[in-house]
C-alpha cells in the first residue's frame, strides 16, 4: 500500500473533471484496509472513498485522502427454495458482477446491466434502472466503520433503501466503507418487464425471453442507444433525480400541462425530471465546455476541459428554470465533492 501525493483524479471520474487529491491510496484487500485505518495520514485527514467515479462531481481539488476501492472477488453459494446467494467484494465492477450472475443463469439483476461503477457504491444510492432496484435482491452489506475500523454487517432493512437513497447518504454519510455486498438471486425464471421501453424493445425485435442473458442483452442495446458513453464524452449519468409530488400538486400541474408524463409509485407520483428539463428548452443545449445531452436531458456533459464549477453553474441554471416554470425542485443525484 503506497500513499501518493498530489494525485491526478481526471481519469478516475467519468465526468473527466481535472482535480487532484492531496493524498491517494489504492486498497486491494481487507488487510490493507485495516492497516489504512490506523495510519496517521488517514486518521488526520479528510477522507473520501472512490469506486468508478461515475456518480461524483469534483468541484475543486480534494484536500484530504482519496481511497480507491480495488477489493476483488465473487462467490456463489446455494440458497434455499431455488435461490443462490451471491457475494461480491466492493471493488468489483458492477457490470462484471451482473455478467457473472447472468452467465450462470441466475435471475435478479439483469435489468441493471451496464450501470457503471463498483459494487461497493451500488447500495449508496440503491442503484436502479428499467423497473429494478438493488434493494429487490439485496441480502446484506458488509462495512467497516471509519472511526473505529470495526466491521459491521447491515441487513437490507437496516440500510433504509429508497429511491436513489440509503442510510449511507444520510445518517452514515462518510462514516462507513462498504467492503462487500450479498444478494439473493433466483435460479427459477423471474422476468421483470415493468418498464415499457424494455417491453417495446423485446416486441420490436421479436425476442422471446428464455434466460436472464436475453434481458441483459436487450438492456445493453437500449442503454447504448440512449446514453452517452463516458469514455467518449464526460458525464455521470442522470445528474438529477426524478421529482416526486403529491396528488394535489400533480392535478394543478395537469390543468396547465395536460401531457405531463407521471407514474404512480407506492402512493406517490413520479414526474420524469428529463421531461421537465426538456420543456425548459435545455435538451441538446451547449454552454461553453458543458451542456445537456442531445438524447437525454437528464445527463449533463463535459465536452472537454470543463471545470466542476461550469457543470454546477449549468445545473443551477436548469434548477432555476424548472422552478420558475413548474414550481418544482430538482435535486442532484450526483455527489458533489
Ligand atoms: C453513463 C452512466 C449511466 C448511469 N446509469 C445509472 C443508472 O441507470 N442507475 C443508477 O442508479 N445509477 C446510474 N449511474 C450512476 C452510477 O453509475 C452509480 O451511482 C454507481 O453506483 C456509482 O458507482 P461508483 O463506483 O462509480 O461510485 P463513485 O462515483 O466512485 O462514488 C459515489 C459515492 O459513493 C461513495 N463511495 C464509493 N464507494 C464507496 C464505498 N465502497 N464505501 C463507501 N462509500 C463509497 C463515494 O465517496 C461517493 O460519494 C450512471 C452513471 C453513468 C456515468
Amino acid at each position: 500500500m503506497e500513499i501518493q501525493h498530489n494525485h491526478d483524479l481526471s481519469e478516475l471520474n467519468t465526468f473527466r473533471i481535472k482535480a487532484k487529491a492531496k493524498l491517494f491510496v489504492e486498497i486491494k484487500n481487507e488487510e490493507e484496509l485495516k492497516e489504512l485505518f490506523i495510519l496517521p495520514e488517514f486518521k488526520q485527514n479528510k477522507k473520501m472513498f472512490l469506486g468508478g467515479g461515475s456518480n461524483v462531481l469534483f468541484t475543486k481539488d480534494f484536500d484530504g485522502i482519496v481511497v480507491l476501492n480495488k477489493l476483488k472477488g465473487i462467490e456463489i453459494e446455494e440458497g434455499d427454495l431455488g435461490t443462490v446467494v451471491a457475494r461480491a467484494m466492493g471493488g468489483e465492477l458492477w457490470h462484471d458482477f451482473v455478467m457473472f450472475t447472468v452467465n450462470h443463469g441466475y435471475w435478479g439483476i439483469e435489468n441493471l446491466s451496464l450501470i457503471p461503477g463498483t459494487v461497493g457504491a451500488a447500495p449508496i444510492q440503491n442503484i436502479g434502472a428499467y423497473g429494478v432496484e438493488l434493494k429487490d435482491t439485496l441480502f446484506n452489506i458488509e462495512t467497516f466503520e471509519i472511526e473505529t475500523g470495526m466491521k459491521r454487517i447491515f441487513s437490507k432493512e437496516e440500510c433504509n433503501l429508497g429511491y436513489r437513497d440509503s442510510i449511507f447518504k444520510n445518517e452514515l454519510k462518510g462514516k462507513c466503507f462498504i467492503s462487500a455486498i450479498t444478494l439473493k438471486l433466483s435460479k427459477k425464471e423471474k422476468i421483470n418487464l415493468g418498464y415499457k421501453i424494455l417491453v417495446d424493445f423485446l416486441e420490436k425485435n421479436s425476442i422471446e425471453v428464455k434466460t436472464p442473458k436475453d434481458i441483459s442483452n436487450a438492456i445493453i442495446s437500449i442503454r447504448q442507444s440512449k446514453l452517452p458513453d463516458p469514455k467518449i464524452i464526460g458525464n455521470a449519468g442522470s445528474f438529477f433525480k426524478n421529482v416526486f409530488v403529491e396528488k394535489e400538486k400533480l392535478n394543478k400541474l395537469l390543468e396547465i400541462y395536460q401531457d405531463m408524463p407521471h407514474f404512480e409509485e407506492e402512493n406517490i407520483i413520479k414526474i420524469p425530471a428529463g421531461w421537465l428539463i426538456e420543456q425548459c428548452g435545455w435538451k441538446g443545449k451547449r454552454v461553453g465546455n458543458v451542456g445537456v445531452h442531445e438524447k437525454q436531458a437528464l445527463v449533463l456533459v463535459n465536452y472537454g476541459g470543463a471545470t466542476g464549477k461550469e457543470i454546477i453553474d449549468l445545473a443551477n441554471e436548469i434548477i432555476k428554470s424548472v422552478k420558475e416554470k413548474f414550481d418544482l425542485e430538482l435535486l442532484p443525484e450526483v455527489n458533489l465533492i
